[in-house]
């Protein structure tokens, strides 16, 4: 098989960046590990900036987004005894959108099988070749056992942190920037209506815990938990009386609606960001090339930036400018570290370690992020996120 673009991956990177080159005029094929519906069926991240849902808007594929998705000017951020509304909005910034990372790899897989997007699931063994040359071509298995390759003028790796594609940055060049964090997330999805109005930010002695949903019947909790523990340890009951205690229900006349709990897991919080994101013919984008803390929900944020990049940038290429392709990497990776630090940032001042003058600092922090009108507008600018732009 021949085509402009070969992409590795079918994950919201993939499917965008597909869409996107689509609407630029070029053609592309996606090859993926999993089947379609191993893909759609993945819970993941659910907090949508502006600035990428001017990308969804933009490209056609938000019409289920503003009717189903959830609209939020700013968060709550809470610690015992005190519970503050941050208003993006009358802080300068831009509202949110809570939306399933399933529903949006759903609208974008439906959008690409209408196009007649070339998808191929249960690629097995993908291989990289020639990726300095100006013939690259990647090879695999597909689902019936066949060896395929596919000629491309580039390879764009969007295929996760556990993807192959950024093996093929040559040792020489390769930079890896890895932070792992001293605590871990235990996620979970119970089947009851949100118990507040907005996210909540809960600082607690204990631990932090943070209160989102996916829909007004599905909501998702996060609770900080130690690296070493496991989710057997972790009965529903305890969960819930966990969460409850963090979340300070029964003050203030607020109270946390328990409901069966449908999925729990427990996620070491990471940064690992791998540089350059361009070598030759050869394009990273997405976790591929980054992963950062959930804490600040910037994960699929930054995959939806790359690929508008990156879609803009071989464009320009297939006009026969290559500058935007040639800034790639730098533009991409500017807007990674920037949510790199805001995820490090927003992380240390919940994440509880135990030392009471860590504490008392966590407290004075949050407390000028809620009560300064300059914390406020820069917690304000880093959850809305600023435009997607080169440079
Ligand atoms: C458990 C979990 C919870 C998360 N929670 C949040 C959150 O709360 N908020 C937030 O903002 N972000 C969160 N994230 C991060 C967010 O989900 C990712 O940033 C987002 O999925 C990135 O999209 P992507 O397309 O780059 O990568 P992915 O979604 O990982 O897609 C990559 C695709 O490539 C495929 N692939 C991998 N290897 C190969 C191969 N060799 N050949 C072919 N295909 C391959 C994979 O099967 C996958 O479909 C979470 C991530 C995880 C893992």
């Amino acid at each position: 098989m021949k085509t402009r673009v070969a992409i590795i991956g079918a994950g919201p990177a993939g499917l965008l960046l597909s869409h996107l080159l689509e609407r630029e005029g070029i053609e592309s094929i996606i090859v993926e590990a999993q089947s379609s519906d191993f893909v759609l069926g993945r819970f993941r991240a659910g907090l949508l900036e502006a600035a990428s849902v001017d990308v969804l808007d933009e490209a056609g594929l938000s019409e289920r987004l503003h009717r189903d998705g959830l609209e939020h000017r700013g968060v709550y951020v809470q610690w015992p005894g005190t519970k503050r509304s941050v208003d993006f909005v009358e802080r300068g910034g831009r509202p949110v959108w809570v939306y399933g990372q399933s529903e949006l790899t759903r609208d974008l897989s439906d959008a690409r099988f209408a196009a007649g997007q070339q998808m191929y699931y249960n690629v097995s063994d993908v291989a990289l070749h020639d990726v300095d040359s100006s013939a690259p071509f990647l090879t695999g298995v597909d689902a019936t056992g066949r060896s395929i390759r596919i000629d491309a003028d580039v390879i764009v790796g969007c295929d996760g942190f556990a993807g192959v594609s950024r093996d093929s940055l040559p040792q020489s060049l390769r930079a890896v920037y890895e932070r792992r964090y001293p605590h871990s997330w235990l996620g979970f999805f119970a089947d009851v209506p949100p118990s507040s109005d907005q996210i909540i930010f809960a600082w607690h002695p204990e631990g932090f815990a943070m209160h989102t949903m996916r829909s007004a019947s599905i909501s998702r909790f996060h609770l900080q938990v130690d690296p070493h523990d496991h989710i057997s340890a972790w009965s529903d009951d305890r969960i819930w009386e966990t969460t409850a205690r963090r979340l300070g229900s029964g003050d203030n006349d607020w109270t946390l609606h328990a409901g069966p709990i449908t999925e729990k897991s427990i996620l070491p919080l990471r940064c690992r960001i791998t540089t350059p994101m361009r070598h030759a013919r050869l394009f990273l984008a997405g976790d591929a090339a980054h992963v950062v803390p959930p804490t600040g929900a910037k994960g699929l944020n930054l995959a939806i930036a790359d690929v508008t990049l990156l879609a803009r940038a071989l464009g320009a290429w297939k006009r026969g400018d290559e500058s935007l392709a040639n800034a790639y990497s730098d533009s991409a990776l500017r807007r990674v570290w920037r949510a790199a630090e805001f995820s490090w940032s927003w992380s240390s001042a919940l994440h509880t370690t135990g030392d009471p003058f860590d504490d008392q600092l966590q407290l004075a922090q949050l407390d000028w992020l809620t009560s300064s009108p300059t914390g406020g507008a820069g917690l304000a600018e880093k959850f809305s996120g600023v435009p997607i732009a080169f440079g």
